[in-house]
């Protein structure tokens, strides 16, 4: 029978604690989640009909704070799926030491078959199921895969409704009238990039040698390859479910981020004002993209899509995970092999979640920053935490992703050992 996603990303909890100190209670406390609901979303369709969807919330760990974590909406979502990335959740968390445990969520559904009105009421349709199992000091949902800020203000209105009061610290991710934090959107891809120009310097890489393929061209895809891009790398690929463009000259991507916006098709085109060109390039798969030869590979759509049956053809030399395990741990221990250094997505893809802290504290405190404000103190922590993970894999020899998870696993046992452990009990 082959692993489930849940044992996969449990193996990176095995190969953490075999660098590092922590007691066997922290070990077991880890092994499992804290709490999981499955609900069944009743939904009145648009022709009448009734039609019910599954929804999941896993509550993983709490010791270091509220649980925090996305919604997402796919077809694909199902408990095993939810449960690991909540995993992934408490260690991101820790990994950049905010003051939250981890929590996923989501609805099996694909959202591009609901009208506006059908995905208005599943969103709330869903907060009224997991209503008793939220709130701003117990589990804070946030956009996910396929949810946004009109997704999440139409959720802490329902809950606000539910709890007859405004609770906008319940749910981040929100729009900038419903106490959003500015900066929010962007804050994924931002992070990641300031990880990115963290590390060049110690890989000893120059952003104008350094070409780029980016998978997935949603919120975040685009975002790191933008950022990239203005910054002098040459992103020579990038590509959204369908399939991708390549040019090895480099794309104006600038100028596919504004044509995708103006006219929602994804073309390799150059921009001059609002006149756009459809440029030289060439069109490839998926699949393909993720074996060019470039520097650096960018994972920014779903998980397993590196695995043991293409990691021996990925030629990039590093792989910039900004999806949440894009890379299984049977491809990890291939491209350890071939010395293909991963970032892992805990680290690289955390300024979301850092940034979703920041809107939290400002609800709390009810004063609101600038974007500077956001900005320096993401970049910060990132700059800050990716150091320290940098550190943490050359002393120990280890890979950057069990660094990170040493690092969090650390955090995270200090939380736990805080609490009382078998020693204290035993004395
Ligand atoms: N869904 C994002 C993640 O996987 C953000 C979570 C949050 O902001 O709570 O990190």
């Amino acid at each position: 029978m082959s692993e489930s996603l849940f044992d996969q990303a449990s193996e990176r909890l095995a190969d953490a604690i075999a660098h590092v100190h922590i007691s066997e209670d922290a070990i077991e406390r880890l092994k499992s989640p804290k709490a999981s609901l499955q609900v069944s979303i009743p939904v009145r369709m648009d022709n009448g009909t009734l039609k019910v969807f599954q929804g999941y919330r896993v509550r993983y760990n709490d010791l270091r704070g509220p649980t925090k974590g996305g919604i997402r909406f796919h077809p694909k979502v199902n408990m095993d799926e939810v449960t690991s990335l909540a995993f992934w959740m408490t260690f991101k968390c820790a990994a950049v030491n905010l003051p939250f445990g981890g929590a996923k969520g989501g609805v099996a559904v694909d959202p591009k078959q609901l009208s506006k009105f059908e995905l208005e009421r599943l969103s709330r349709g869903y907060i009224d199921a997991i209503a008793d199992f939220m709130g701003a000091d117990v589990d804070i949902p946030a956009p996910d895969v396929q949810t946004n800020a009109t997704i999440m203000g139409w959720m802490v209105d329902e809950y606000s409704t539910i709890q007859r009061k405004l609770c906008p610290a319940a749910i981040t991710g929100k729009p900038l009238t419903m106490g959003g934090s500015i900066g929010r959107e962007a804050a994924t891809g931002l992070g990641a990039f300031f990880a990115i120009e963290t590390l060049m310097p110690l890989l000893k890489m120059e952003r104008s040698q350094t070409t780029v393929a980016v998978q997935g061209f949603g919120n975040v895809g685009a975002a790191i390859a933008e950022a990239m891009s203005k910054a002098g790398y040459r992103v020579v690929a990038v590509s959204d479910s369908k399939g991708g463009i390549y040019s090895k000259k480099g794309l104006d991507i600038p100028s596919i981020v504004h044509y995708k916006n103006s006219t929602r098709s994804f073309q390799a085109v150059y921009c001059q004002d609002s006149v756009c060109n459809i440029v030289e390039h060439d069109t490839l798969s998926n699949e393909e993209l993720l074996e060019l030869d470039v520097d650096i590979l960018v994972p920014a759509a779903l998980e397993n899509q590196i695995t043991e049956h293409n990691a021996h053809k990925i030629r990039a030399k590093y792989i910039l995970e900004i999806a949440n395990g894009p890379v299984t741990p049977a491809a990890d221990k291939i491209l350890e092999r071939r010395g293909i250094m991963v970032f892992p997505d805990i680290l690289i893809n955390a300024g979301g979640v850092t940034v979703s802290y920041f809107e939290w504290v400002q609800n709390r405190s009810g004063f609101y920053w600038t974007l500077e404000e956001v900005n320096d103190r993401l970049k910060q922590s990132m700059v800050t935490e990716t150091l320290r993970i940098w550190e943490v894999a050359q002393q120990k020899q280890i890979s950057m992703r069990t660094a990170a998870y040493v690092h969090a696993l650390t955090r995270l046992s200090d939380a736990i050992d805080a609490k009382g452990t078998r020693s204290y009990y035993a004395q």
